[in-house]
């Protein structure tokens, strides 16, 4: 919802809600990254608004002094960022008050700082841009992380419990090349909200994502 209307944003969130699974909150703190966006205030007053799950993806430095604040406004769950550190404390903390477990990792931020906590999670974001702003390109050699993560949870029996989450840059043809390279789930922001009927661009990337997951039915089948 980064490129929502902001000051109209339960309007924005209802319209879209039908075609979107999740809504995908994404929080700034001016310090992780170099723009603020919104905290759990605005997040507890949506949550007045809407059933949606909130995934609540924290761009800050010191997430862990939020966690509460966010369960309590009604994330059903949290992403932290690897880069910031004491991972395995807030990975445990969020289990701790009930959220859904995620960890987040920066385009530059290699597989090997993800995996030694792929048994702890309960989702795992790849950027596919550098955080911080709406309306980036999409970086497609992010996938090749995307697909060892995908390989790494089958390998571990976890392919089925844990989503891969892929952010930024998505439309229509981007979220296809992520679904293709082992995402499940996709955050559109600036490809819904910055469309003339953001409903129907929700619907249209959903859709191409599935169809590109089909399995294609042998000749003569
Ligand atoms: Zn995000």
């Amino acid at each position: 919802m980064l490129s929502a209307d902001f000051g109209n944003l339960a309007a924005a969130v209802a319209e879209v809600a039908p075609a979107a699974d999740w809504l995908h909150v994404d929080v700034m703190d001016a310090h992780f990254v170099p723009n603020l966006t919104i905290g759990p205030p605005v997040v507890a007053s949506l949550r007045r608004h809407s059933s949606m799950y909130f995934d609540c993806h924290l761009m800050m430095t010191d997430p862990g002094s939020f966690l509460e604040a966010f369960a309590a406004a009604g994330a059903g769950g949290c992403t932290v960022h690897v880069e910031v550190g004491r991972t395995d404390e807030l990975l445990e903390e969020m289990r701790a008050l009930g959220l859904r477990v995620g960890l987040a990792a920066n385009p530059d931020t290699p597989f090997e700082a993800l995996e030694p906590h792929l048994h702890q999670v309960d989702l795992v974001l790849c950027m596919t841009v550098f955080p911080g702003f709406g309306g980036q390109r999409f970086m497609e050699d992010v996938m090749e992380k995307v697909t060892r993560v995908r390989r790494a949870l089958v390998s571990r029996g976890r392919s089925d419990e844990v989503d891969l989450e892929v952010d930024g840059g998505i439309d229509e043809g981007t979220g296809v090349t992520a679904v293709v390279a082992g995402a499940n789930v996709l955050v559109a922001g600036s490809a819904i909200f910055g469309h003339e009927r953001p409903r129907e661009a929700a619907e249209s990337i959903g859709a191409a994502a599935r169809r590109a997951l089909e399995p294609v039915a042998a000749d003569g089948a």
